[in-house]
């Protein structure tokens, strides 16, 4: 989803990180505390002051925004949701899990995991803001502590509008879910609320752009377009896995498959079948009986000095090592067997006999001509 993404640390083995479009973000904000909100609120002390407290308050919504993803990050991981890296971009964060929610229950409790920071939050700024100004504290402090608390208020009320994919969305499509029980009407009514609301934003952001509030009203507009394409990546998301969940791997897989014999040597395999066919792994099968495969991964273990000694025997992955498919299994598990355990291809068998190969490729393959010609779509 990322392209020019940094680690900066990790909290649990959680990879946290930013992308470049947050350092613009952290630029704009420091200077918009610095230049305008700080010396009007507190006037009369030297430029390096504000812009020292402008640095500060953008580092603490930094962390706030942080710690809103880590609440969802830890409830993902404590229902064994496998989850990636947490990122910071240009409108705030996200955790990036890698699996959608198994029921309603996790669904709902990790998307109000993160509101739930916040409103802490909220609560702990406001207190920190109210007994500082009771104490006398220094107003650099109490300065950041309640611009803090107002946007992060600002953050709990906009996350919690039912707009998929907003955590609003996601609490509203896990009780909608729990409802039908249909977990791809529950996507289709809170993506609609997705787009409704990603279009009233870019017309809201225009509108502003016109009266004069350029900045504002552009960013309106920018976030209105993201939660519109979120939304559409989701429900496309939703689509596949029920297409994929109804059909059988018999459907997708390829039955001619090049197969090679665990007696020829690598240099074998390489010029007559690599080289010329250009596939990622080959099965390796004598007599009918499947004994695992070879890919270029484990050719490549081997130098290239030996590549006419060493045979296939010894550098293949033995079959009961192999992750395997029945030609009877939904599609949708095995995709999940796929991205468990990455490999180039699944292999199909029955026992000990190949039937097929199949590839995420052949998987999507299908997929995307029934989305292109929307026939399914089109008649719900
Ligand atoms: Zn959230």
């Amino acid at each position: 989803m990322f392209s020019k993404r940094f680690n900066f640390m990790t909290i649990a083995g959680i990879k946290i990180g930013i992308d470049l479009s947050w350092l613009f973000i952290a630029i704009l904000l420091s200077w918009t505390l610095a230049a305008g909100h700080f010396p009007f609120a507190y006037p009369g002390h030297s430029i390096g002051l504000y812009w020292f407290m402008g640095v500060l308050g953008m580092l603490g919504l930094f962390a706030c925004i942080v710690l809103h993803e880590l609440g969802h990050a830890f409830v993902a991981k404590h229902f064994k949701l496998p989850i990636s890296q947490i990122t910071l971009f240009l409108f705030g964060g996200v955790a990036e899990i890698k699996k959608e929610p198994t029921s309603p229950k996790v669904e709902f409790l990790v998307a109000i995991a993160g509101p739930i920071v916040t409103l802490a939050l909220t609560f702990l700024l406001f207190f920190t803001t109210y007994f500082g100004t009771q104490f006398g504290w220094s107003f650099i402090l109490i300065g950041i502590t309640s611009y803090l608390t107002t946007i992060n208020l600002l953050i709990l009320f906009f996350n919690l509008v039912p707009a998929f994919p907003l955590d609003g969305g996601r609490i509203l499509r896990s009780l909608l879910w729990k409802w039908k029980g249909d977990l791809a009407w529950a996507t289709k009514i809170t993506t609609n609320f997705g787009l409704g609301f990603g279009f009233f934003l870019i017309f809201f952001g225009i509108f502003s752009f016109i009266g004069g509030n350029l900045i504002g009203g552009m960013w309106l507009a920018i976030i209105g377009l993201f939660i519109q394409k979120a939304a559409t990546a989701s429900r496309t998301q939703v689509y596949i896995n029920k297409e994929l969940e109804n059909e059988k791997v018999l459907k997708f897989m390829t039955r001619e498959v090049e197969t090679v014999s665990s007696e020829s040597t690598i240099l074998e395999v390489l010029q007559q079948h690599v080289y010329k066919s250009h596939h990622h792994l080959y099965p390796v099968v004598d007599q009918n009986q499947l004994l695992g495969y070879v890919s270029l991964a484990e050719i490549k273990t081997v130098p290239q000095d030996q590549w006419n000694q060493i045979k296939i025997a010894s550098v293949m992955i033995p079959l009961n090592k192999c992750v395997v498919a029945s030609p009877e299994m939904s599609a949708l598990n095995a995709l999940s067997l796929m991205e468990e355990a990455p490999t180039p291809a699944l292999l199909v068998t029955d026992g000990s006999r190949l039937i097929g190969l199949l590839t995420s490729r052949d998987l999507f393959r299908v997929i995307s001509l029934k989305l292109e010609l929307g026939d399914d779509r089109k008649k719900e």
